[in-house]
């Protein structure tokens, strides 16, 4: 058969989609209906349903994670010129709310079996300056968190959690959003209800932790800086007064997304699990191959499988590199073929994430080289993310794989 002519299905598999139905169409229309459009009952509903889930005593909704972690840093009181130490491997967000304060995100390289943060390299990385780490649960596959707040505890440094593949997932005995078992140490988890995220608002975030201190600072920046239950002045039990006690900023979440909230919440544990179904299915199919790596899993946390990391081993297609590479991003040759070879068979797939120090703006800024990350670099030129949401079917799954397995036979060896 002609090079990329196979026809594994007849209509396009998208990468992504949310998984909505008619109970978030009922609850957004309650909300529109009652006259609350913005913050409102629905949104101290969301949040109150969803401390629960992962038992914290504090959450903030707010209207993306990206607004999550920059409460979260203004509220621990991040500095120009200070250091958060975080990984490259991670999408924008993570280090622009670094940026936001004219402090440096320092990157710490990640482990090759899991792609999260090497605990091991941390304290290498902390200068007089650092003030806080944000690990990335990359995937959905928790962090070493009781290594961070080992670390955190012994120099006194904050810990914002970059939950926002994260959710609903356990590590070890407590859900990520759950407070470190130490209390000294400065903590906050921020989650992410984007469109194509593990839950959905549409655009949304959370910020979760046990200290008040954090918490009452967001909640107040999160709205312009007003001083009391801002959105309440317009209820029965509100007052025209308010004070200002500092120039805050524009990140409270609507009743209207907080609908959606609420029905997606209600099935996270269910989209979880058919998503861990659909892992294993993969795993099962490539974990044999040479060619391919599948993502590793641990025994003492559960995984959000938010994404499906596969690796290539590029040695092993010597038909895809020579293949001409229209895509930009040089070297990552073999995997860019890879990923048109799945397109022309109707499956959608993605990269997470182009390293963070590989971007024009943290490389003129800092002056970063691909090496001085080798792992993160090494191993994003060979990541390809396959389609993983509890929308698609098992003939879906079967689709991929069998699109895989077809590239595997044309182009491997
Ligand atoms: C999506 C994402 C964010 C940002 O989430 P928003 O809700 O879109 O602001 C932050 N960190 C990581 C790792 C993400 O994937």
């Amino acid at each position: 058969m002609k090079i990329g002519s196979r026809k594994i299905r007849e209509t396009y598999l998208p990468f992504a989609l949310p998984d909505t139905d008619g109970t978030e169409i009922e609850l957004v229309t309650e909300s529109i209906q009652s006259g609350w459009l913005t913050t409102g009952p629905k949104t101290k509903q969301f949040e109150s349903a969803f401390k629960k889930n992962i038992h914290a005593e504090y959450s903030i909704a707010v209207n993306s994670c990206t607004a999550a972690m920059h409460l979260a840093l203004e509220a621990i009181g991040l500095k120009a010129e200070d250091e958060v130490i975080t990984s490259p491997y991670t999408f924008a967000a993570t280090a622009e709310v670094v940026r936001y304060f004219n402090a440096k995100p320092i990157f710490v390289d990640i482990r090759s079996n899991d792609f999260n943060i090497n605990v091991d390299l941390i304290e290498s990385a902390i200068t007089s300056r650092t003030r806080a780490i944000i690990p990335v649960h990359i995937a959905g596959l928790p962090a070493d968190l009781d290594a961070i707040f080992t670390i955190a505890e012994k120099y006194n440094l904050a810990v914002i959690e970059d939950a926002a593949h994260a959710f609903p997932v356990r590590y070890r005995e407590r859900m990520i959003g759950s407070p470190p078992p130490s209390s000294n140490i400065m903590h906050a988890v921020c989650f992410s209800f984007y469109a194509t995220k593990t839950i959905t608002t549409g655009e949304g975030g959370m910020i979760c932790t046990n200290n008040e201190e954090i918490a009452e600072r967001c909640r107040v920046m999160a709205l312009h800086g007003i001083s009391k239950d801002a959105w309440k002045r317009y209820t029965a039990e509100g007052s025209w007064y308010y004070e200002i006690v500092a120039p805050g900023f524009k990140y409270n979440m609507t009743d209207i997304a907080a609908g959606i909230g609420l029905a997606q919440l209600a099935k996270a544990e269910q989209m979880r699990q058919r998503r861990q179904k659909i892992a294993q299915r993969y795993t099962q199919a490539f974990a044999s191959l040479p060619h391919l790596q599948t993502p590793s899993d641990r025994d003492d946390c559960q995984h959000a499988w938010h994404l499906y990391m596969l690796r290539l081993n590029p040695d092993r297609f010597p038909g895809l590199a020579s293949l001409p590479n229209p895509d930009k991003g040089g070297d990552g040759g073999v995997r860019a073929a890879f990923i048109r070879e799945l397109k022309v068979r109707n499956i959608g797939a993605s990269v997470h994430f182009i390293p963070l120090h590989l971007h024009p703006y943290y490389r003129e800024t800092y002056g970063h080289r691909p090496e001085d990350f080798p792992v993160a670099y090494r191993e994003y030129l060979r990541e390809v993310s396959l389609p993983i949401y509890s929308k698609m079917s098992d003939d879906d799954v079967t689709d991929v794989i069998s699109a895989i397995l077809d590239i595997v036979e044309q182009f491997g060896e």
